[in-house]
């Protein structure tokens, strides 16, 4: 390999590394630091695999993901209340869900950040941010900082996460 690809190549990473810091910065300081909440609704493996679709075990007790653009609520904008599929816990609002052109249900906001655990997710060589529902450690998706206003943060969900009750 020529020095100056080599050059190049060790600035690209050194700036791809630099962006991924600035992004876990930014959601700092927009108060969303790491969290974790004792949760309420505590069942074995195979309880929760009696109760849920094989989808959405994969999804919310493996850490799994849902194909884009597949889901039940990626391209879903009726009035109401999102809660989380597995306890009933209620997490988002549709006044804050936007559609971001990602594939997943995009919110900027939470109803209560309480409601949610904040974990830093090193997995899949990236860094990124997980949440899961703090009542019973369901995975629900990721939060990004690039988000629309007031919050500017993009809460992208997976649709099998969450269950939608119709109402203000
Ligand atoms: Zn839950």
């Amino acid at each position: 390999m020529p020095m100056k690809s080599i050059i190049s190549f060790i600035f690209l990473f050194a700036l791809i590394s630099n962006i991924q810091v600035m992004s876990q910065d930014d959601i700092r300081t927009r108060n969303l630091t790491e969290q974790h909440v004792a949760p309420k609704v505590t069942k074995s493996a195979d309880e929760w695999k009696s109760t849920l679709t094989p989808l959405e075990y994969e999804v919310t007790r493996n850490k799994g993901t849902e194909r884009p653009f597949t889901g039940q609520y990626f391209n879903f904008y009726e009035k109401g209340n999102y809660y989380c599929s597995n306890c009933g816990a209620l997490l988002f609002n549709s006044s804050s869900k936007f559609k971001s052109g990602c594939g997943w249900p995009s919110f900027n906001d939470v109803t209560n950040l309480k409601s949610i655990n904040i974990i830093t997710d090193k997995s899949h060589g990236m860094l990124r941010t997980e949440i899961t529902c703090s009542n019973c450690e369901a995975h629900l998706g990721h939060v990004f900082n690039d988000g629309p206003p007031p919050t500017g943060l993009r809460y992208c969900i997976n649709s099998v996460s969450l269950k939608f009750i119709p109402g203000k």
